[in-house]
């Protein structure tokens, strides 16, 4: 069965045009599935049922599956999901006071080994599909309060998100869609650890924000914590920065963990403001 929630509103035009059917259908079918999220064909109500016993004989709606909540006593609600072939993946629900942010892991392991991370350790397995990018906003507005709004998406899970760029890219269009999720662009933000061309690549085609895991101020001690800091030096991922910022209408985001004695020196902290100048 061909899972709706890997379909972006073009791919539904393009199935319901296939089936014969009036091109206005997609756009309802896009509304129940994703604006108001429902996962059975029964729930469809404005649609007739023999069209709702067709999408039944091809498509189902399936999300991810949580096995495990984890609730902190500030409220942070850490949630471990199992996907179709078992691989799990864990997304956090983190509130504030004016917002509540779900964080969103994008691939099951990452490949990128960072030297201070669990996930790197582990190794890699693959890429998320849109519809477990999308699951884990389902399966977060499930956890919620009757009062409690989700108010921002961040992509600093598991994985690289821009190691799995073309279903992150629809995922953040479908967040920020008004038929879809409906957030604004500047709620949503996409962290990577430095991949210069896809974040060149992402600076053209996306409205949402970017976060950057930089951790060092030298490319000496980002090679050690970062190895992909072999491939996109500090410099590279600054400059590409500074063009994304020169875009004026987007946030960009700085991460550094401090390790003691390794990147928290007086001389980091100059490097480092010196660094981010213009950015
Ligand atoms: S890119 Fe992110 S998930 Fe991957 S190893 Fe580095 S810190 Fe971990």
């Amino acid at each position: 069965m061909k899972n709706l929630r890997d379909m972006t509103y073009e791919d539904m035009l393009a199935e319901i045009t296939a089936l014969g059917e009036k091109p206005y259908r997609a756009k309802q079918l896009y509304a129940w599935v994703y604006k108001r999220g429902v996962d059975s064909f029964d729930a469809m109500t404005d649609m007739s049922i023999p069209f709702r016993e067709k999408l039944k004989d091809i498509y189902d709606i399936r999300g991810i599956k949580v096995l495990d909540v984890k609730t902190a006593a500030d409220g942070t609600r850490k949630f471990l999901s199992e996907l179709d072939d078992a691989n799990r993946i864990e997304s956090v629900l983190i509130p504030e006071t004016s917002r509540l942010t779900l964080c969103v892991s994008a691939q099951a392991g990452c490949a990128l080994g960072c030297r201070f991370c669990m996930t790197g350790a582990g190794g890699f397995m693959r890429n998320l599909r849109l519809s477990e990018l999308v699951g884990q906003v389902f399966a977060a507005k499930s956890l919620l309060d009757p009062d409690e709004r989700l108010t921002n998406v961040v992509l600093m899970g598991m994985g690289e998100p821009l190691s799995n760029y073309d279903n992150v890219l629809k995922f953040t269009k479908m967040l920020t869609d008004g038929q879809a999720f409906g957030l604004s662009h500047n709620k949503v933000t996409v962290s990577t650890a430095g991949l210069v061309p896809a974040m060149e690549r992402f600076m053209e085609e996306s409205n949402c924000s970017l976060a950057v895991s930089l951790n060092a101020t030298t490319d000496e001690v980002r090679d050690r914590l970062m190895p992909i800091n072999k491939k996109y030096p500090i410099d590279e991922v600054i400059t590409a920065l500074r063009a994304f910022q020169g875009t004026g209408k987007r946030h960009v985001t700085i991460e550094y963990v401090m390790l003691r004695d390794v990147n928290d020196s007086l001389d980091d902290g100059r490097r480092l403001a010196l660094m981010l100048r213009g950015v």
